[in-house]
């Protein structure tokens, strides 16, 4: 008998300690049952971190067996190790995010099928023979795809399986994802594009770790160059991961692939049914899929033999976790291309301020594009100074903005109108009493929603019916919904334009993907004069008649507290501008404001990148902000708001004084009650470089919380509300 290490999933630090019987036999990475308590688990044999005292072998129980699988690889061990240092989470944890499709666990068993038999026929009809003629190759179908395959009922099958003409057999589970074919339809590279991507296939060819940041505008190219760098890859047998933010994964991007390689990629994302997640994870663990395009979750695919990891759409603040292991998947996608000594690409447009820094500083290879290709142009931006054009009383749109629409339905091009906040008002107001609907849990707004005639809370998703009465005074009849959602952006478009085709596209309206994909399809084929649409729009779609965007609020998000609210800001605008004008037409981008001369709004009108990073990052290092100095988020919660502060002033006298640290708080948090529970905020700040995580655990999370006390830590928070 020998003791081991057994990691479980589940929100536990570290591996338990079980007995190895001698008749089994396991390495580190091997999937073994053991007992639980009462219960029976699967976890995996953990390497020792040399930290845990020796055990009495009597007190320990015994593995039941080793799971008939491929180990977890020793790469990846390290990595979910390196995770859960970083983010302070529990091992357990950051296993469950490898393990979390519990079928692709053991054996995959071959499933029954039919295939050609020996029998005869004893009277040949129509749907027979259909039947026949399909299995006349030798191959074996699940009887299902058989019938459906030649147009017939199972029935037809049944009978003939009776009479012998068609056989059981067995089959594999899965279809075989094929081998991407790496010259399948080479694009023609311009100039720009065949440097960068001779730079990146150099690294792919050595595999040796090194950090690209491919920078260009939204049409220079960027996905042809990293396609080009894939394609090195799977040249050298190695394995590739593109991720995306999940709402940019569309069958539009899927099917670009597919056009370049021939076959279908292995995706991931939420979206995915049982069966599929489960033959993904196994192909990808065999090495049998090549290429993964998935969302951040895709980084804890256990790869056989990854070669390339591409990061698109890099500053999305959709890559940052925020429950569970709160992992940004940028930054932990650059130290796992460390740990397996391959390199990586950020891909964006508008990099965030800490990639473009070290870009910029030369820690990472910078491969610039930028030249918009196929002869467009890049859009013209102004602004439209909101004190200067006021809408009229309950409108939302400018007189400059609407002549510029009109011009451009007279002409039959499309406008598109911007603003990131779903719903048809954010604020409903009684104009009797003043008093403002509220979430009844939340700090929040009830937002309504006049489509299904609901007020709803953004945060905690709660609804009601909406009120007749203010629920205040009972005023009858005095509601007044306050400011623009994209429903009364719609509105307001349908009342000037009688005559116009409009599609509003919110993230909220409940379509599926192929509803969304036709609708993407009818505004790329012309079938739409004006859009209106929230940030779901602002991702990757190529619409050739597009050449007006009117952003509705350019200054929505700018003052949130938020330290990269102007970072995110720029980014979004950017993106969004970069809808107008992709063919030959020139583009307009119009910015309605209240603060034409904020840096992001000067940045955007110039279109001058350099000039807002420098005057962004001038201020993030003047306040020791990211990337400049490191902040640890600590919220306290609880029922009861006393509660929360007075744990949380414990867990600030426990941390050790340090000179350059700054402690803020407690105080309550920007969104100080959420889900009915009170939210504390304690945010630690620190020089660059200064370890954090060794910090926290030696004062403030030595203390537990007892009762319904809850402390969540954040050791680079990306939200602040
Ligand atoms: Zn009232
Ligand atoms: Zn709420």
């Amino acid at each position: 008998m020998t003791i081991i290490n057994v990691l479980l999933p589940l929100a536990i630090a570290d591996a338990y300690s079980y007995l190895l019987p001698d008749e089994l036999h396991a390495e580190i990475g091997d999937f073994v049952e053991v007992p639980l308590g009462s219960r029976k688990m699967i976890g995996v044999v953990w390497p020792d971190d040399g930290a845990k005292p020796p055990i009495k072998t009597t007190k320990l129980k015994a593995v039941i067996a080793v799971v008939e699988m491929k180990p977890l690889p020793l790469e990846l061990i390290k990595f979910l190790n390196w995770v859960c240092d970083y983010y302070i989470s529990p091992k357990g944890m950051g296993l469950r995010l490898v393990m979390n499709v519990p079928e692709a666990i053991g054996v995959v068993k071959n499933i029954d099928a039919v295939r050609m038999g020996t029998g005869q026929v004893e009277r040949s009809t129509k749907a027979r023979d259909q039947v026949l003629d399909i299995c006349e190759g030798g191959e074996t179908f699940r009887k299902s795809d058989l019938a459906k395959q030649a147009g017939v009922s199972v029935a037809v099958v049944n009978g003939l399986l009776k009479m012998g003409a068609l056989s059981m057999a067995q089959m594999p589970k899965f279809a075989k994802f094929k081998v991407p074919k790496t010259d399948h339809n080479l694009a023609d590279l311009a100039d720009d594009q065949h440097a960068a991507a001779d730079a990146i296939c150099q690294a792919v060819a050595a595999q040796k770790f090194e950090t690209f940041l491919l920078d260009g505008v939204t049409g220079s190219g960027k996905t042809e160059v990293y396609f080009a760098a894939i394609a090195k890859a799977i040249e050298q047998g190695k394995q590739a991961v593109v991720l995306l933010p999940e709402i940019a994964l569309t069958v539009d991007f899927l099917q670009r692939f597919e056009n370049r390689f021939g076959v279908e990629p292995a995706p991931w994302h939420s979206g995915l049914a049982k069966g599929a997640r489960e033959r993904v994870w196994r192909a990808v663990a065999s090495g049998e899929a090549k290429i993964v395009i998935g969302a951040r979750s895709a980084l804890f695919l256990p790869f056989d033999d990854l070669g390339l990891i591409v990061v698109d759409e890099e500053h999305d603040g959709a890559y940052k976790q925020d429950s569970g292991v709160m992992y940004h998947a940028r930054d932990m996608a650059v130290v796992k291309a460390n740990i397996g000594k391959f390199p990586l690409i950020l891909a964006s447009a508008t990099p965030s301020l800490e990639t473009y820094l070290n870009a910029t500083s030369g820690r990472y290879t910078h491969v610039v594009l930028d030249k918009r290709h196929g002869g467009a142009k890049m859009p013209h931006v102004r602004s439209i100074d909101l004190r200067e054009h006021q809408p009229e009383s309950q409108k939302f749109l400018s007189e400059p903005l609407i002549t510029a629409m009109k011009a451009k339905l007279a002409l039959g091009e499309q406008s598109l109108l911007f603003l990131n906040r779903r719903g048809y008002a954010p604020l409903t107001l009684c104009r009797a009493c003043g008093h403002r609907i509220a979430c009844p849990q939340c700090d929040a707004w009830l937002v309504e929603h006049r489509f299904n005639n609901r007020l709803m809370c953004h945060h905690c998703g709660i609804s009601i019916v909406k009120p007749t009465k203010c629920t205040e005074c009972e005023a009858e009849d005095k509601l007044v919904a306050c400011g623009p959602g994209v429903e009364r952006i719609f509105e307001e478009v349908e009342l000037l334009f009688p005559e116009a085709r409009i599609e509003l596209l919110s993230s909220d309206i409940q379509m599926n993907v192929d509803e969304i994909q036709r609708r993407l399809n009818a505004i790329a084929a012309g079938e739409c004069d004006i859009i209106i649409g929230t940030q779901m729009i602002a991702k990757g779609h190529h619409f050739p008649h597009l050449t007006l965007v009117g952003v509705v609020d350019a200054d929505l998000g700018l003052e949130n507290g938020d330290p990269r609210a102007a970072e995110r800001t720029y980014q979004l605008l950017n993106q969004v501008a970069g809808r107008a004008g992709r063919e030959q037409k020139q583009g307009m981008v119009l910015l309605q404001t209240y603060m034409p001369q904020s840096p992001v709004m000067r940045a955007m009108i110039a279109q001058d990148r350099e000039a807002f990073y420098k005057a962004e990052a001038y201020g993030r290092e003047l306040a020791n902000l990211p990337p400049f100095g490191r902040l640890a988020s600590i919220i306290v919660s609880s029922k009861e708001q006393k509660k929360a502060f007075a744990f949380a002033r414990t867990m600030i006298e426990a941390a050790p004084k340090i000179t350059g640290m700054v402690i803020l708080g407690p105080a309550p948090a920007p969104m100080g009650f959420v889900r009915g529970r009170h939210r504390v905020r304690v945010l630690a700040r620190a020089p660059k470089g200064f370890k954090m995580q060794d910090w926290l655990k030696s004062g403030m999370l030595t203390l537990k919380p007892v009762g319904d006390l809850k402390v969540q830590v954040d050791t680079d928070p990306y939200s602040f509300f």
